[in-house]
C-alpha cells in the first residue's frame, strides 16, 4: 500500500512531461496567422497614390490634376477642399504683383511650453512640412485693377492657429494698408488662438481689431472672407468685423465647437448649426461665394466700395 502511494507521487514527473509538447502546436498557429498578411498588403499597393483624391462628400474619385484646375473644388458635388495660402494668393492676385511682407517672421517659445512635444519642436516640424514660417502670409498685391492689402491664413500650419506672429503680421499689414490708403482683404481659416503662446496669442485679438479700427476710421474698405473652418479667437476678432463678410459654401464658422455648446446649454442644436448657410440666414455674414467666383466678386465689391472714395480723396 505504502509503495503504491510512493509511485503515484513520482508520477508527478510524468505529468510535467506533456507540457513539453504544446509549444510546437502554438508555433504552428502563429505561422498560419502570419501567412495571409503579406497578401492583403500587396493588394493595397496596387492602388496608385497621389493621382486621385476621394471626395469626402460624394465619395467620387477625383483626378488630382482636375481638382487643382478647379481650385480644389469637387467637380461633381462642389465640395470645397482646403487650399494652401500660396495657392490661394496665386488664384486671387495678378501675376507678379504680390509683394510679401514679413516673410521671415518666426514665433519664439516665450513660455517654454511643453506638452506631448515642445512648442519649438512643433514649430520646426510644421515649418519643414509646410514650407511656411507661420500660419499666415501677408502682402500687397493687385486684384483686378485694385491694389490691396492681402492676408491669407493657412490651416495646414498648426491648424491655422493665431499666435503672436499671425497677429503681428496682420497688424502690420493693416497698418500699411491704412498708411497707404489701400483696401484690405483677409482670408481666414483657423482653429483659434495658439495655446502654446497662452496670453500672447489672446492679445492678438485686441491688437488686430485696434489696427482695423484705425483702418475703418480712414474710411477704407475691409473685406473678410471666411473659409472652412473659421472658429474661436479668429472668428471672435478680425474675421467677424469686415465691412463685408463673405464665406465659402459649407464652411464651418463659429466660436466654441458644437459639442461644447450642446453640453453647456443642454439644448438640441438646430440643423445646419455653425455652417455658412445657417449664418447667412441669421444675418451674421453677407454672402456665400463659391471659390471660383471669389476673385471677380472681390473686384466688384472693391470697385463699388472705393468708387465713392476717389472723388473724396481728390477733393
Ligand atoms: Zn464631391
Amino acid at each position: 500500500m505504502a509503495t503504491s502511494s510512493f509511485t503515484k507521487k513520482t508520477l508527478g514527473l510524468d505529468t510535467a512531461e506533456p507540457a513539453v509538447t504544446p509549444p510546437p502546436v502554438s508555433n504552428n498557429t502563429t505561422s498560419f496567422a502570419k501567412k495571409p498578411r503579406p497578401r492583403s498588403k500587396s493588394k493595397k499597393r496596387e492602388i496608385p497614390e497621389g493621382l486621385w483624391t476621394k471626395c469626402p462628400k460624394c465619395a467620387t474619385m477625383v483626378f488630382d490634376k482636375e481638382l487643382d484646375e478647379n481650385l480644389k473644388v469637387c467637380p461633381h458635388c462642389q465640395h470645397h477642399f482646403p487650399v494652401g495660402s500660396r495657392e490661394r494668393i496665386h488664384s486671387l492676385v495678378e501675376t507678379c504683383t504680390f509683394e510679401e511682407m514679413d516673410a521671415d517672421m518666426v514665433s519664439v517659445d516665450v513660455l517654454n511650453f511643453t506638452g506631448v512635444a515642445s512648442y519649438t519642436s512643433k514649430l520646426e516640424e510644421y515649418q519643414k512640412s509646410t514650407g511656411l514660417k507661420d500660419a499666415v502670409v501677408t502682402g500687397i498685391g493687385k486684384i483686378g485693377e485694385h491694389r490691396a492689402g492681402l492676408g491669407v491664413m493657412d490651416f495646414s500650419f498648426l491648424g491655422g492657429s493665431m499666435g503672436s506672429v499671425v497677429g503681428e503680421k496682420l497688424a502690420r499689414l493693416i497698418e500699411r494698408a491704412t498708411e497707404t490708403a489701400l483696401p484690405l482683404i483677409i482670408i481666414s481659416t483657423s482653429g483659434g488662438a495658439r495655446m502654446y503662446e497662452g496670453m500672447f496669442s489672446l492679445m492678438q485679438m485686441a491688437k488686430t481689431c485696434a489696427a482695423l479700427a484705425y483702418h475703418a476710421k480712414a474710411r477704407l474698405p475691409y473685406l473678410s472672407v471666411l473659409t472652412h473652418p473659421t472658429t474661436a479667437g479668429v472668428m471672435a476678432s478680425y474675421a467677424s468685423v469686415g465691412d463685408l463678410i463673405l464665406a465659402e459654401p459649407g464652411a464651418m464658422i463659429g466660436f466654441a465647437g458644437p459639442r461644447v455648446i450642446k453640453d453647456t446649454t443642454q439644448a438640441e442644436l438646430p440643423p445646419g448649426f455653425q455652417t455658412a448657410e445657417f449664418l447667412l440666414d441669421h444675418g451674421l455674414i453677407d454672402a456665400i461665394v463659391p471659390r471660383k467666383e471669389i476673385k471677380p466678386r472681390l473686384v466688384e465689391y472693391l470697385s463699388f466700395m472705393s468708387d465713392g472714395q476717389k472723388p473724396a480723396v481728390a477733393a
